[in-house]
């Protein structure tokens, strides 16, 4: 079996004004990705890193960008991983695309947010950074909690969202899951949606899940020696035996999915 797997780093808005675990500043964000870069870490898109995983020409060692919701200040971001050499991913939830409609969906973050970090991307935008490399997925249409969905809600948010994105940009290739989750029947229906790949937010799962790609979240109050942990390769292999032993204790049923922060 081929074990590599891609460092999958995941951010939400981007803002140095917003005061929200859910906004990690421009500064931030370049300091996190040029110290990945100095580490050698090659960038690519998240199906892009599937199809190198699959060709055995994944490097040893490669880091996807992840951005979740499509909070228009994704855009802030696109300079940032320019100069770092990164193509960045980003999942949307397709129904708010050009709505104008704030993301509220975030939860208590939204109570606080000014208004204007809550405005979603337009698809005039995606199509921007679809032409500059990056990729674009869903993020479902309406950001619902899947797990709790019935059979064919859940097939609609799947197969809606894909075709939206695939009618604006050409194709739409992978999936993250709400609030970064996924049990065994959501992630069998991402398979038969025809998505590629889907990630969570979640402790990991097994070694080699398509569908429950697992990707290290990156928030606010991550920065300075906490944010240097998380991104270096011995923090992340105790992250990984760590989430494999909790993985292990929930296929033993003693424990209940966690839902990790959005
Ligand atoms: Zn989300």
């Amino acid at each position: 079996m081929y074990s590599r797997l891609p460092l999958i780093l995941c951010y939400h808005a981007v803002s140095s004004s917003w005061d929200s675990e859910l906004a990690v500043a421009e500064e931030q964000l370049e300091r996190q990705l040029s110290l990945l870069r100095g580490q050698g870490y090659v960038g690519l898109t998240f199906a892009g890193s599937e199809r190198a995983r699959l060709a055995g020409r994944l490097p040893k060692r490669s880091v996807v960008v992840t951005f979740d919701d499509g909070f228009a200040s994704t855009l802030r971001a696109r300079p940032v991983l320019d100069r770092a050499g990164f193509p960045g991913t980003v999942f949307v939830a397709t129904d708010f695309v050009d709505s104008g409609d704030p993301l509220s969906f975030i939860g208590d973050a939204a109570d606080s947010a000014p208004p204007d970090e809550l405005a979603p991307l337009a698809w005039s935008e995606l199509v921007e950074l679809r032409d500059l490399g990056w990729e674009i997925g869903s993020h479902t249409a309406t950001h619902p909690l899947l797990p709790k969905l019935g059979a064919s809600e859940l097939r609609s948010e799947l197969e809606r969202s894909r075709r939206a994105i695939e009618e604006r940009l050409g194709s739409c290739d992978i999936l993250a899951y709400p609030y970064g989750v996924a049990d065994e029947r959501v992630a069998a229906a991402a398979a038969d949606a025809r998505y590629l790949a889907a990630c969570t937010l979640t402790g990991a799962h097994r070694i080699d899940e398509p569908f429950r790609r697992s990707r290290v979240g990156i928030y606010r109050g991550d920065s300075g020696l906490r944010a240097r942990a998380k991104l270096s390769p011995v923090g992340q292999r105790l992250r990984r035996t760590a989430l494999a032993e909790r993985a292990e204790a929930r296929r033993a049923g003693r424990e209940m999915p966690i839902l990790e922060r959005e």
